[in-house]
């Protein structure tokens, strides 16, 4: 609008200025030329007043002149240039010069005219007026007013139209911009503009709307765009947090594992150092005295002699010892360690272990006390050698960790378990360190690498013995506090003891084992087949049936037991499962097909998960494990016969004899030696053993593994019945590998149960 009315007050000043240029103009000739018209009216008059130099009458004809009010001045002069007559106010004397127009303006204020007075041809003189510009300057004013209402009536037209076309040309225009503030604060695209403009606006408005359709579709895209971007640097944001996460839990892995590794290497390092101690002392052992005897022959007097094998054989010994953890390491390791469950006195085999570890006990000047926290069972359903195992190792490193003090047992049955029977081995020994408590459950771990110089061993101890709680149903755990002393705990599984007769006291005299006890019960001449291969087995059972009151028959096959059944009638048969010829299994199905309804108890060395079953299966009508336990025996044979128990009438089978071995690497029947039927039973077995052994090792060398694992399931019996229940676990371990055919596996249980074979003692009654 500005510039519409500012151009056209710009046309409409040229215009007024032109016009009023022009007017002024004509106007100011206009002027000119009536007072030249005026000057030549006077001169034609004047003739005759300067022809006669009459100054009066030109006076008069001048002052015709003031009717005209611009009129200023009026002079006559002759030819003489002298003023002859003079009207008004005069401005100056001296005649005036002619001007070409006839006319001219003194400023703008006044207008003067010089006309020559000619009469006929001759010139007589001049005229001279002089009038003022007041009349045109009035009409300037006035021309300039009208001027002034013409140029704002036509601004006024100016803004009128220039509204109207605002209307038509800017409106769209304002619209447009207004739409694209919008757009540009709001950034939203899809605001349009209304198209109701024309012809070019509107194709400018088409052509706007048209680009924000561009922007937004792309805007649009943009923002789908942006999106999945978004989501994608989410997604991916989200797997690099993953993947940061996963390295660093795998980080922390590869630290504990390097942690584990480097604990291992450092374990595997002190156990190779502890054990080429362990190996090197006893070997330097061996080889000093082996060597003293062979070179010194004349000045050893036979006591020395005496000495120095015992010590070579304790050397020997030790090293066994150490082969068999090692040996039992590796087979926690392949997962092949089973243990058996066969009938056994807890009591017993604490006894044994105390009494085995009382000498060294006693020798460090420690007190070694055994007590019961509750009545024991009288037999529990575990495996002896592996409890003895275990006891042995916790008694044994209390005595060897424990410079000062006792050493505490007491066993009891659990009070937080049913069927578990705790034993608690005590000492106020040199304890362990608070942080390594748990790993010196650990293989070859030890607490402290210090304390282990001074006591020596290998760190496999505890390794096995949790293994073997664990794998007699229970646990192994220890309190310690260093300088204090440790208490270990294990517990173990005792099967279902209830009916079980109780020991009371750990003072109260029992009975090994094996051997069969001072029994109240009593037979009354009660006719018992003994069907077993062993000779042993069959003699020993005899004599404590025997000594029961009974009369003992015996078979040494199934065959046989059938014809012996069929012609002497027995009322019980004891059936040992595996034997030549004909077996028990078989024996008792024949038994049971001809209609014998006696009762038949199986006797099997295997006890192994299902084999009870398996008796039952074929006819049996009870179950007991070698090697038998005579009280077990009597009381199952009394229960089967329903023989009634005599109180009054006790009659001990035999004496009771708690073996107390005089070395501690000796091994001595559990059965009493001071009986002599006993011994004679044990003599005799000692005696087939070294010829089986003998058997056994040719027997391996040609590979013939079934008979070596004959001979091993008759040893594992047999040795167990004799009373020498070290022989079983090797023994049974021999079988196994015969039975897998593995000739390396064969080598070593033969070689360790040459070994504990070797270490078997019979002594002359008591002094075993
Ligand atoms: P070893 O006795 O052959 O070293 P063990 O596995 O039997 O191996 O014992 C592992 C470690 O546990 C021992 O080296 C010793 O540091 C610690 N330890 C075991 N029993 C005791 C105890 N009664 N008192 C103190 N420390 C013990």
């Amino acid at each position: 609008m500005f510039l519409a009315c500012g151009s056209a007050a710009v046309a409409l000043l040229i215009a007024c200025v032109g016009f009023a240029w022009y007017s002024v103009d004509t106007l100011c000739d206009a002027k000119g030329r009536l007072l030249r018209d005026r000057a030549e009216i006077i001169a034609f008059q004047a003739g005759p007043a300067l022809a006669l130099r009459d100054a009066e009458r030109g006076h008069q004809l001048l002052t015709s002149l003031q009717t005209d009010s611009t009129m200023e001045e009026a002079r006559l002069y002759g030819n003489d240039r002298n003023m002859l007559a003079t009207w008004g106010e005069q401005k100056s004397v001296t005649a005036p010069v002619y001007a070409p127009k006839g006319y001219r303006y003194i400023g703008f204020s006044q207008v003067e005219v010089v006309h020559n007075v000619v009469v006929g041809s001759q010139r007589l003189g001049t005229v001279y007026l002089r009038a003022n510009t007041s009349d045109l300057r009035a009409r300037f004013v006035e021309f300039a007013k009208i001027v002034g209402f013409v140029f704002a009536l036509a601004m006024l037209v100016v803004l009128f139209l220039a509204i109207r076309l605002q209307r038509a040309i800017t409106r769209p225009i304002l619209e447009l911009t207004n739409t694209a503030e919008q757009i540009s604060i709001n950034a939203d695209y899809t605001i349009r503009v209304d198209g109701n403009a024309q012809a070019e606006l509107k194709t400018l408005q088409d052509a706007f709307n048209h680009m924000l359709d561009r922007v937004q579709t792309s805007e649009a895209a943009i923002q789908t765009a942006q999106n999945q971007l978004e989501d994608r640097v989410i997604a991916r944001t989200q797997e690099l947090s993953k993947e940061v996460r996963r390295r660093q839990e795998a980080q922390v892995e590869l630290e504990a594992a390097k942690e584990v590794a480097e604990a291992a290497n450092q374990a595997k390092t002190e156990f190779l150092a502890n054990m080429s101690h362990e190996i090197r002392t006893p070997l330097n052992g061996i080889m000093g005295f082996t060597e003293a005897l062979m070179n010194d022959e004349s000045d050893v007097s036979l006591e020395d002699r005496k000495d120095y094998l015992a010590t070579i054989h304790r050397s020997g010994s030790h090293l066994v010892e150490l082969i068999n953890d090692i040996l039992d390491v590796s087979k926690i390791e392949a997962g092949r360690f089973e243990p058996e469950r066969i009938s056994c006195s807890p009591h017993q085999i604490i006894s044994d272990v105390v009494a085995a570890l009382r000498v060294q006990a006693t020798e460090k000047g420690l007190q070694l006390d055994y007590k019961l926290a509750s009545s024991l069972p009288q037999s529990i359903q575990s495996d002896p050698p592996r409890l003895r195992q275990l006891l042995m190792n916790l008694v044994g490193n209390a005595v060897k960790f424990t410079e000062v003090g006792s050493i505490r047992i007491v066993a009891g049955m659990s009070n937080q378990a049913s069927n578990q029977l705790q034993i608690e081995v005590a000492d106020t020994g040199v304890g362990i360190p608070h942080e390594k408590l748990e790993a010196i459950f650990d293989p070859f771990s030890q607490a402290d690498t210090s304390v282990t110089r001074r006591f020596g061993g290998t760190g496999l101890g505890l390794a096995i013995s949790r293994k073997v709680t664990e794998a007699l149903g229970g646990r192994l755990t220890v309190h310690s506090e260093v300088g204090a002393g440790s208490v270990f705990r294990a517990t173990i599984d005792t099967g279902c003891v209830a009916g079980q007769s109780l020991v009371e006291s750990a003072n109260t005299p029992t009975p090994t084992t094996n051997a069969p006890e001072a029994s109240d019960v009593r037979f009354a001449g009660n006719r018992i087949l003994i069907v077993d291969d062993g000779d042993t087995n069959r003699k020993l059972i005899q004599l404590v049936l025997r000594r029961a009151g009974a009369e003992a028959l015996t078979a040494k096959d199934g065959l046989e037991a059938i014809h012996v059944t069929e012609q002497k009638h027995p009322e019980l048969i004891l059936m040992d499962m595996q034997m030549p010829v004909m077996d028990g299994y078989s024996s008792t199905r024949e038994l049971r097909a001809k209609g014998h309804t006696l009762p038949i108890i199986a006797l099997t060395a295997h006890a192994m998960k299902g084999d009870e079953e398996k008796c039952l299966e074929a006819g049996c009508s009870g179950y007991l494990t070698k090697p038998v336990d005579s009280t077990l025996l009597l009381a199952t044979i009394a229960r089967e016969l329903k023989t009634i128990t005599d109180d009054t009438a006790t009659i001990p089978v035999f004496a009771i004899d708690q073996p107390q071995p005089n070395a501690i690497d000796s091994i001595c029947s559990s059965l009493p030696m001071d009986d002599k039927e006993f011994r004679e039973i044990v003599l005799d077995f000692v005696e087939r053993l070294h010829q089986k052994l003998v058997e056994m090792r040719t027997v391996q060398a040609s590979s013939a593994f079934p008979r070596l694992a004959q001979l091993a399931h008759w040893l594992k019996g047999a040795g167990g019945t004799a009373g020498f229940s070290q022989l079983m676990e090797p023994a049974a371990a021999l079988e196994l590998a015969a039975l897998e055919g593995s000739s390396a596996s064969c080598n070593t249980h033969l070689a360790t149960l040459e070994q504990v074979a070797s270490r078997i003692v019979v002594p002359n009654a008591n002094s075993c």
